[in-house]
């Protein structure tokens, strides 16, 4: 009875030292495993890519796929990945997942942490870092290929083209040998061009002339306004398309490929593609929208400075555009065709003031609203000091000539 007493002691010491010594070493496993890196997994989503697919790839667990999702909810939907934005899964030694982050445009990360009480979501804006960049260029071809043909590059261009819409049409009046300086801001990430931000000033000299656009809080929304202070902005477009080229100008008297005769052609003829979309090149409202005779389906617009605008040819006319409707510059009206007296798909655009035909092609505009004069000294300081940055910027020959500059100040 009593050996058997003492065995039991003896057991139960040694299986209570056993016990510590477990312990212990658990500890020091607990010690050992905080400071080991967590694994980590970066990615772009791929094409037709979901959050399953992912977690397969990566074989991780689909529950947390689940928690994930649930904590999401009502913040941002992860049933709709956007291919090519990136994500970073950081993952622990047990397979799970710490945290996930998710790039879901340009300006936006979401942020899923795990925390006591499972997955915490959270949208946040991304913390770029600016800096100034200074480019300069040469135009050889087009303005696209004479900034830089990846992506970043090609935003910029469309942005410098959507500046200066209202003077220059890009797609026919660019020149080679006409040269561009652009200060814009680079936004980076660990020290990495991520891709371009505001445009705070370009000049485009084009066959000779120079145009100027320095962005501007004036009054209310941010624009770009001239060297004098007036907004970049007209009442016309250049074009109300993106066309291939104009097929037929404004003239008295041209050979009409159909009649066969000669008779004055009173507007413009673009050809681009069956389909194009084509847009408003002024603030107005529709007086006409249907078929009429030669010009086929036909949209009239009437602007308030006294213009008519006319689109013929139309393959279809847009949604929603009908007599009386009103319309912003820039929207659309129809898409073009060849309905009524057309051999292939061209736009037909003509301009009219009071009764009279008007070349829109050699349409002196009045100048855009100016930026108000309490406010004027402030911009002509701005647009000075942009001016001394710009006529620094070597116009460099092909591709173009990129600097990083500075950081951006604050305001700018
Ligand atoms: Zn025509």
């Amino acid at each position: 009875m009593k050996k058997a007493f003492a065995a039991t002691v003896f057991l139960l010491v040694v299986l209570f030292a056993l016990g510590l010594h477990f312990n212990a070493t658990k500890e020091r496993e607990k010690v050992r495993r905080v400071p080991e890196p967590y694994r980590q997994i970066q990615g772009s989503v791929r094409d037709g890519d979901t959050l399953f697919a992912i977690f397969k790839r990566y074989k991780l667990e689909p529950k947390e796929l689940f928690q994930i999702k649930d904590s999401s909810a009502g913040i941002h939907d992860l049933g709709k990945l956007s291919a090519g934005r990136p994500y970073r899964l950081t993952i622990d030694d047990d397979n799970q997942i710490n945290a996930f982050v998710y790039e879901i445009d340009d300006d936006t990360l979401l942020n899923v942490f795990r925390s006591e009480s499972g997955f915490y979501t959270e949208k946040v804006p991304i913390d770029y870092e600016k800096c100034v960049h200074h480019i300069g260029g040469i135009i050889r071809d087009n303005l696209l290929a004479s900034i830089g043909e990846d992506r970043e590059s090609a935003l910029l261009a469309m942005e410098v083209s959507d500046i200066f819409s209202w003077d220059i049409d890009f797609t026919t009046d660019i020149q080679n040998g006409d040269t561009f300086r652009i200060i814009a801001e680079g936004l980076y990430l660990d020290g990495e061009f991520k891709r371009y931000g505001r445009i705070l000033a370009v000049e485009f000299i084009n066959g000779g002339t120079s145009y100027h656009a320095y962005r501007f809080e004036g009054g209310g929304a941010a624009g770009y306004y001239d060297a004098h202070g007036r907004s970049v902005k007209k009442a016309f477009l250049k074009a109300p398309l993106s066309f291939k080229r104009i097929s037929s100008y404004f003239s008295k008297r041209r050979f009409h490929p159909i009649l066969k005769t000669h008779r004055p052609h009173h507007g413009v003829d673009y050809a681009a593609s069956h389909g194009t979309p084509v847009s408003a090149t002024g603030d107005g409202a529709v007086t006409y929208a249907g078929r009429r005779g030669a010009y086929g389906n036909l949209v009239i617009l009437k602007h308030s400075n006294g213009y008519r605008t006319y689109y013929g040819h139309l393959s279809r006319i847009a949604k929603g555009i009908k007599k009386g409707a009103r319309v912003n510059q820039g929207q659309l009206v129809g898409y073009v065709g060849k309905t009524g007296l057309a051999t292939g798909p061209h736009l037909h655009y003509e301009m009219r003031a009071g009764g009279r035909y008007v070349n829109p092609l050699s349409l002196k505009q009045p100048y855009g609203k100016a930026v108000p004069e309490e406010r004027v000294q402030e911009f002509m300081d701005i647009a000075g000091k942009l001016n001394q940055i710009l006529a620094s910027i070597p116009v460099s020959n092909h591709p173009a000539h990129v600097r990083r500059a500075s950081l951006a100040e604050k305001g700018m």
